[in-house]
C-alpha cells in the first residue's frame, strides 16, 4: 500500500480537520448543508472531502429513505467520521449523491496556519 497520500486544503474561511488527529478533511467553501443528523448529533453535508477512506457500499435505511452509502474514515487515525452517499433511491434525495456527511462532534474548524509537526497533515490558509 505504501504511504497514504495527504492532500492540502486552502480555504480562507477555515478548514475542517479531524478532531482526533488534526488531518485536513475539507474547507468551508465545500460546506453544502448544516442541517443533517448523524450518529452523534448534528452533522454537516460537504460537496467534497479529502484524506479519507471509504468502506464498501452498503444499504442503510435512514429517516429520509433507503440509501446506498459508504462509511468514511479519516486516513490519519482510521476513525469513522461520517458517511458518503453513493446512491439515493428517492428522487428528492438524489442531490446527496457523491456528497459526504461528517459528524460535527468529530471534526473541528480551524483558521490561520495549521502546521501539524510530526502529524500527517499541513493546512495553509
Ligand atoms: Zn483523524
Amino acid at each position: 500500500m505504501g504511504q497514504p497520500f495527504f492532500e492540502f486544503i486552502n480555504d480562507d474561511r477555515g478548514v475542517y480537520v479531524c478532531k482526533t488527529c488534526g488531518t485536513c478533511l475539507t474547507g468551508s467553501k465545500h460546506l453544502y448543508s448544516t442541517t443533517f443528523t448523524g450518529q452523534y448529533g448534528q452533522a454537516y453535508l460537504f460537496n467534497t472531502v479529502v484524506n479519507v477512506t471509504k468502506s464498501a457500499p452498503m444499504q442503510r435505511e435512514m429517516s429520509t429513505g433507503n440509501h446506498m452509502i459508504r462509511d468514511v474514515a479519516c486516513k490519519g487515525c482510521k476513525k469513522t467520521i461520517g458517511w458518503f452517499y453513493e446512491f439515493a433511491y428517492e428522487s428528492e434525495q438524489v442531490y446527496k449523491e457523491g456528497k459526504y456527511v461528517l459528524e460535527l462532534t468529530l471534526i473541528s474548524l480551524r483558521k490561520g496556519i495549521v502546521d501539524q509537526k510530526g502529524g500527517n497533515s499541513q493546512c495553509y490558509l
